[in-house]
């Protein structure tokens, strides 16, 4: 077949629609060229980078609305390596994880592996739907992605009213800074800064509460072996002091700094959440309208606004589409790796125009036309 070229008119602005690393704003790299003599190349034990740090914290926390005595904690290995540090530092003794998806599931399974934990309480749903939390005597961690970015499937983020010490944990990777929730709802809300904060991976952030913070320390002081670089309560000494215990990427500090101020600037996280609103009701109303797609996620409160997933019947090649796209600019509309399906995933973060989204479906639309 001819190769198919989509008339520039319709292509969006950006054409970076992946779900991390994700599209980076032109102002951020803007902000790194500003600091390029005063702050990269520069120590990390010293007041340049350190108040870079604690403007990050600082901006997060203002965007949470963190309530108080919330703090909010960095560290090196971005959220996978927080698995491992929750399983060493956090879970006291059985966690519960829901599971429907890539990224729930890793963590239950790292919990499983723990030999000095007892099994976890693992709650599966089929990919595209959603399992729900139950309170259960002896549990301490209640664990669940806000966004189950390789289905783009969202759970709101609520309390589970188990045990009085039991801790609510939350894998907001591709949620933060996207989607809006009151924080008083969750002990742990962690994320690495590649998606909705347009940054570079390698470090994780946390919101934690003071519920969280003296388990940290109860568990630290067990006795129990705790490598030193997934210790929490490492974690929460540096943060304080706006360090981490090794070298951090400071890029990826400054391009989130200036993600953060943005949304700060711009309205703060109810903007941020209208925003991806906007932009994926585009995508599924989109979907629903056509004649070759539907929204994968069948219930319609399940539907993620930061991450949006589209099946095609069979009469469409969606990895086809996604080729086409890429070959026109348009990059990173493939689906989850694992999730084998004919689909099209699409981040709608915040960092995304709404108005290129919209692009994005005339530019479907175009090749549709074509390989039908
Ligand atoms: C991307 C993602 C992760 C993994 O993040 P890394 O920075 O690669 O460790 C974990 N959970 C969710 C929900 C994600 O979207």
């Amino acid at each position: 077949m001819a190769e198919i070229v989509i008339p520039e008119d319709l292509l969006p602005a950006d054409g970076r629609f992946g779900c991390g690393p994700s599209k980076v704003r032109d102002a951020q790299l803007g902000f790194l060229d500003s600091i390029r003599g005063s702050v990269l190349g520069t120590s990390h034990r010293q007041a340049p980078v350190k108040d870079l740090v604690g403007s990050v914290r600082d901006g997060l926390s203002e965007l949470f609305r963190a309530p108080e005595g919330y703090e909010i904690l960095l560290a090196n290995g971005g959220a996978t390596t927080f698995w491992d540090s929750a399983v060493h530092s956090l879970i006291e003794t059985r966690s519960q994880h829901l599971s429907f998806g890539e990224f729930g599931a890793k963590f239950g399974k790292a919990a499983a592996a723990a030999p000095f934990l007892q099994d976890p309480d693992v709650r599966t749903a089929d990919a595209g739907s959603r399992a729900t939390a139950e309170a259960v005597a002896g549990i301490d961690v209640y664990a669940y992605p806000q966004n189950e970015t390789s289905t783009g499937v969202m759970a709101p983020v609520q309390r589970v009213h188990g045990d009085a010490r039991a801790l609510t944990v939350v894998d907001a990777t591709s949620g933060a800074g996207g989607i809006d929730f009151d924080a008083n709802e969750v002990d742990v809300y962690y994320f690495s800064p590649q998606k909705n904060f347009a940054s570079d991976g390698g470090l994780w952030f946390a919101l934690v509460s003071p519920a969280a913070i003296e388990r940290i320390e109860r568990v630290a002081a067990s006795g129990r072996y705790i490598p030193e670089v997934l210790n929490l309560a490492g974690a929460i000494e540096n943060s304080r002091k706006n360090q981490t215990l090794n070298t951090p990427a400071l890029a990826s500090v400054a391009l989130m700094d200036e993600q953060v101020r943005w949304m700060n600037d711009n309205g703060g996280l109810a903007w941020a959440s209208s925003r991806t609103a906007e932009s994926s009701g585009v995508l599924y109303t989109w979907a629903e309208r056509s004649a070759v797609a539907t929204p994968f996620a069948s219930r319609p409160e399940d539907r993620s606004q930061v991450v949006v997933t589209i099946d095609f019947d069979d009469s469409v090649d969606a990895g086809q589409i996604s080729r086409v796209l890429r070959a026109n600019g348009i990059v990173d509309t493939e689906p989850y790796r694992k999730l084998g399906r004919n689909q099209l995933r699409v981040a709608t973060f915040t960092a995304i125009e709404p108005d290129d989204v919209r692009a994005l479906t005339a530019c479907i639309d175009h090749v549709l036309e074509r390989i039908i």
